[in-house]
C-alpha cells in the first residue's frame, strides 16, 4: 500500500477509529447520520421538525412539573429555616414558579429549532438563576445540623439540571452549549463557598458533575440516534429510496411555508411514466420494479442540492424544486429528458409526461393546490401525446 505523509496517515487512522467507535455504538447509522450526531447544520428538514416537536413538548412537560414542584417546597423552607432565611427564598421560589409557568405557556406557539433553543435556554436559565441566588443567600447564615442538611439540597440543583439534559435529543455541539455553562456555574458556586468548603469537597463535587454530564450527553445522543434512524425509516420509500408520500406531504407543507415567508419561488413537477403498465404486462412485475428504481436514479443524479423527489404513488413522482422559477424548472426538466430516464426491457427509451406548477406564477394558496395544478398539467401532457413537459412557459412537445 502506498504510504502518505505521516501526520496525514495518523489523521486518517484516527478518523477511522473515531468512525468505527461511533458506528459500533450507534449501530445502523451511516457516515452522514453519524455526523448528524455531532452538529446540526447538515440536518434534513424532517429531522429538524421531529426534533423541534420533541424538544418543545419535553420542555413543556419539565417546565409544568417544575411549576408545580417549586412552590410545594415553600412549606419545607418555612418549617426548616428562620424567617430571615426563608422569606427571600420563598420570594425567589414564587418568581421561579411564575417563570416556569410562562415557559409552559410560551411552548404552545413554538415551531422551529431556533424557538426550541430559546425555550430550552430559558428552562435552564431559571433554575440557574434560582440556584445562584439561593446559594449565596444561604451562605450568609450560620445554619444548624438539620438546616445544613436542607441547604445542601439546594447544592444538588446543578446535578438535577445536568441529569435533566438527558431527556433532550441534542447533538454533541448543542449538549456542550448547555453543559459548559452548567460546569461554570458549579465553579462559581464553589468559589462562593470557598471560605466554608475545602478543596477536596469541591474537587469531588466537580468530578461528580463531569460524570453526570457525560452520562447525560450520551443519553441525549442515543435519543438523537434513535430519532435519526426512525426518521430515515419512515421518510423513505423502501423500493426506490426517494421520499415516501407521507413524508413528501410534510416536506411540501414545510417548503410551502418557507417559500411564502421568504417570498421565493417553489416549483412542483408531477412526473408520470408513459405506458408503464405495458412493462408489467409484457415483462413481469419485477422488470417494472427495476425500471422504477432506474428512473429514480436517473432523476436523482440530475437533482440540485435541496431538490426533493417524492414517490407519489405507483409510477408517479413529484419533484419539489425550491427557489426555482418555472422557466428554470423547465430548462432542468428538458435537460433531464434529453439525458434520458433509461431504457425499457425491449430497448425503447423510457419517457414520461410532466406537469409543472409554481406557487407565485399559479397564485396558489397551499401545497395541495400546487400539486393539483401540476397533476392537471401532467394529464394535459398525456392527452396531447405524452413524452413532454406542460406548465407555465414550457408547453412544448417531445422535442421542444
Ligand atoms: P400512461 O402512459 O397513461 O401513464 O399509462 P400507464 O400504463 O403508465 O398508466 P397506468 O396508471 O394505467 O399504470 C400504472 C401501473 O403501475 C399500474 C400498476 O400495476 C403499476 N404499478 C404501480 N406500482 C407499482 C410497483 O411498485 N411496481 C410495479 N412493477 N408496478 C407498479
Ligand atoms: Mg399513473
Ligand atoms: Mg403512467
Amino acid at each position: 500500500m502506498e504510504r502518505g505523509y505521516p501526520p496525514i496517515d495518523m489523521i486518517h487512522s484516527l478518523r477511522n477509529i473515531w468512525h468505527k467507535a461511533w458506528t459500533s455504538v450507534f449501530v445502523e447509522m451511516n457516515d452522514q447520520e453519524t455526523r448528524w450526531l455531532l452538529f446540526r447544520h447538515e440536518h434534513i428538514a424532517l429531522l429538524e421538525k421531529r426534533r423541534t416537536t420533541l424538544i418543545v413538548s419535553r420542555v413543556r412537560l419539565v417546565a409544568a412539573l417544575f411549576a408545580l414542584l417549586t412552590p410545594l417546597w415553600i412549606l419545607v423552607d418555612i418549617a426548616a429555616f428562620s424567617r430571615e432565611v426563608w422569606l427571600p427564598l420563598v420570594v425567589a421560589r414564587i418568581a421561579a414558579t411564575l417563570a416556569f409557568a410562562l415557559i409552559t405557556l410560551l411552548t404552545i406557539r413554538m415551531r422551529n429549532m431556533a424557538d426550541a433553543y430559546h425555550i430550552l435556554a430559558m428552562l435552564f436559565l431559571v433554575p440557574m438563576a434560582f440556584f445562584l441566588y439561593s446559594y449565596q443567600h444561604m451562605a450568609q447564615f450560620e445554619l444548624n445540623g438539620v438546616q445544613q442538611a436542607f441547604s445542601t439540597g439546594y447544592a444538588f440543583l446543578p446535578f438535577v439540571m445536568l441529569a435533566g439534559l438527558s431527556v433532550f435529543p441534542l447533538t454533541l455541539a448543542e449538549n456542550m452549549a448547555f453543559v459548559v455553562p452548567l460546569l461554570l456555574l458549579q465553579v462559581v458556586a464553589g468559589a462562593m463557598r470557598m471560605p466554608v468548603l475545602d478543596w477536596s469537597t469541591l474537587a469531588v463535587s466537580f468530578w461528580l458533575t463531569l460524570l453526570i454530564a457525560g452520562v447525560s450527553v450520551l443519553a441525549g445522543l442515543s435519543q438523537l440516534a434513535f430519532i435519526i434512524v426512525l426518521v430515515r425509516e419512515t421518510i423513505r420509500d423502501n423500493m426506490t429510496g426517494c421520499f415516501s408520500r407521507q413524508s413528501g406531504e410534510e416536506l411540501l407543507d414545510l417548503q410551502f411555508v418557507i417559500s411564502r415567508r421568504s417570498d421565493c419561488s417553489l416549483t412542483a413537477a408531477f412526473i408520470d411514466i408513459d405506458h408503464f403498465k405495458n412493462v408489467n404486462d409484457n415483462f413481469g412485475h419485477e422488470a417494472g420494479d427495476l425500471l422504477l428504481i432506474g428512473v429514480v436514479k436517473a432523476i436523482q443524479d440530475h437533482l440540485r442540492m435541496g431538490d426533493m423527489l417524492i414517490r407519489w404513488g405507483g409510477e408517479e413522482f413529484v419533484l419539489i424544486l425550491p427557489n426555482t422559477t418555472p422557466a428554470m424548472a423547465c430548462v432542468a426538466l428538458q435537460r433531464l429528458r434529453r439525458k434520458g430516464l433509461g431504457t425499457r426491457p425491449d430497448g425503447a427509451p423510457i419517457t414520461a409526461s410532466i406537469g409543472i406548477a409554481e406557487r407565485i406564477h399559479d397564485e396558489v394558496t397551499d401545497w395541495r393546490q400546487l400539486i393539483e395544478k401540476s397533476d392537471a398539467r401532467m394529464y394535459e401532457a398525456k392527452q396531447s401525446g405524452r413524452d413532454r413537459v406542460v406548465g407555465c412557459c414550457c408547453d412544448q412537445g417531445a422535442h421542444g
